[in-house]
């Protein structure tokens, strides 16, 4: 994770079955950033089929590739409490100072301009094919992520109540 790469797609499918079966019967749930490669979909499809569950939605929120940029290495944390800030959408009072506990906001490594751009191209390499994967299953639904995350919110909730779900 440290380099922008993803965790090993056996660890992580481990992880969500035992996930999914520690939540007993028809049990609801929200993936966020999961599955992220064709082969933990595929692998997330024989854990729900051999729990006889299926997904009803798959929200694909689409962000301009300059603005993922531009939002990812606004982050900046505190060194001592972890708190996030971001010096677009949240930021401190001070700059580079914590709200909460007055320490030193620095950023991630995750976060620096680097990282984000080689997080973007393992991005398009493994993640992007998702969208024909989950298109093809009459699955996907795809959203502006534009604006905040309360308009992003309301936009996938419309497209909730058109599907009359
Ligand atoms: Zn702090």
């Amino acid at each position: 994770m440290e380099k922008g790469e993803l965790v090993p797609d056996e660890f992580i499918l481990k992880m969500v079955a035992s996930i999914l079966d520690d939540e007993g019967d028809n049990p609801s749930f929200i993936f966020d950033g999961f599955p992220r490669t064709i082969h933990q979909s595929e692998g997330f499809d024989k854990i729900l089929n051999e729990r006889n569950m299926a997904l009803d939605h798959v929200i694909n929120i689409e962000v301009l590739e300059d603005e993922v940029i531009k939002r990812l290495s606004s982050r900046w944390s505190c060194s001592n409490c972890e708190s996030v800030f971001n010096t677009i959408s949240n930021p401190p009072a001070e700059p580079g100072i914590c709200d909460k506990c007055g320490s030193k906001l620095i950023q991630r490594n995750d976060d620096k301009p680097d990282t984000v751009r080689n997080r973007l191209s393992v991005y398009f390499e493994q993640t992007e094919p998702l969208i024909d994967y989950y298109k093809n299953k009459g699955l996907l639904r795809s959203v502006s992520g534009d604006g905040g995350p309360e308009s992003v919110f309301n936009r996938i909730l419309g497209e909730f109540s058109k599907s009359g779900n």
